[in-house]
């Protein structure tokens, strides 16, 4: 297999899903009854780099794959150019929010800004039927995770008109998650926020769709996957700088002041 977080490496476990029964979240959701083993729903939230997103749709596409794509409004807006790119290929494009983050854990302000970006891509034309909770340190005590907005305020979601959030829709005892977040593949057998699961890798994972029972829903993470192995290594090996040491620094420094 090609290394781990490649283009490369995406396209050959694609390939291996073509035969398979694959879902995108919202296709899972409207179902009324579970889907028989085997089968994937395939999701990728988009926290940034939104144009490796538009390379692994047209490498899921090319082996006629449907996935969930969710996307960040970033400080200068979405990019709605690369989300039209990823909607024309055919796959579901949601919402990855983040308001309550935004709104430093207010919970009105939080809800109506994720109704205006909700407006503003269907504006754009872009139906959408389902959001992503973007997990990141709460900027404010009175929250734990983004999608804390939707279990406070039941009937949100269907003011936003949508049919589901990517972790609280889910049932967790029927399908297994897998995420490779933070560059490091986890498997959640029944998966729960905060819990840390078991580390695997792609290659295990490819082993696993021949098993009969598989349910399996797949997290990727396009602004971790690259074209070229040395750009993985590169930004790869910068994210373990910027999480590890520059923390340190500035601990060092705030107890050494020069
Ligand atoms: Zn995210």
């Amino acid at each position: 297999m090609p290394p781990d977080f490649t283009f490369a490496a995406f396209d050959e476990f694609c390939q291996r899903l073509s035969h398979m029964p694959v879902f995108t979240v919202a296709a899972y959701l409207a179902r009324s009854v579970q889907p028989p083993t085997p089968f994937i729903i395939l999701r990728l939230d988009v926290d940034y780099r939104d144009r490796n997103a538009v390379h692994m749709a047209r490498i899921a596409e090319r082996y006629h794959l449907r996935a969930s794509f969710y996307f960040r409004r970033h400080a200068a807006g979405f990019d709605l150019d690369a989300i039209q790119a990823v909607a024309e290929l055919d796959h579901e494009v949601g919402y990855h929010f983040e308001t309550l983050d935004t709104c430093q854990g207010n919970f009105e302000q939080a809800e109506d800004l994720l109704l205006d970006h909700l407006e503003e891509l269907r504006a754009a034309g872009l139906p959408i039927l389902t959001a992503a909770s973007h997990g990141a340190i709460p900027t404010a005590p009175t929250y734990h995770h983004n999608f804390d907005l939707f279990e406070r305020v039941p009937d949100l979601f269907e003011r936003a008109d949508l049919l589901g959030e990517t972790t609280l829709s889910i049932d967790f005892g029927k399908v297994t998650y897998l995420s490779d977040a933070s560059w490091h593949w986890r498997r959640y057998p029944h998966f729960r926020p905060d819990i840390k699961g078991q580390p695997t890798s792609l290659h295990i994972i490819s082993n696993d769709l021949v098993r009969r029972d598989a349910g399996l829903y797949i997290n990727f993470h396009p602004h971790q996957w690259f074209a070229h192995p040395a750009s993985t290594l590169y930004y790869r090996t910068r994210s373990r700088i910027g999480r590890h040491v520059l923390p340190w620094i500035k601990r060092y420094r705030l107890k050494n002041p020069v």
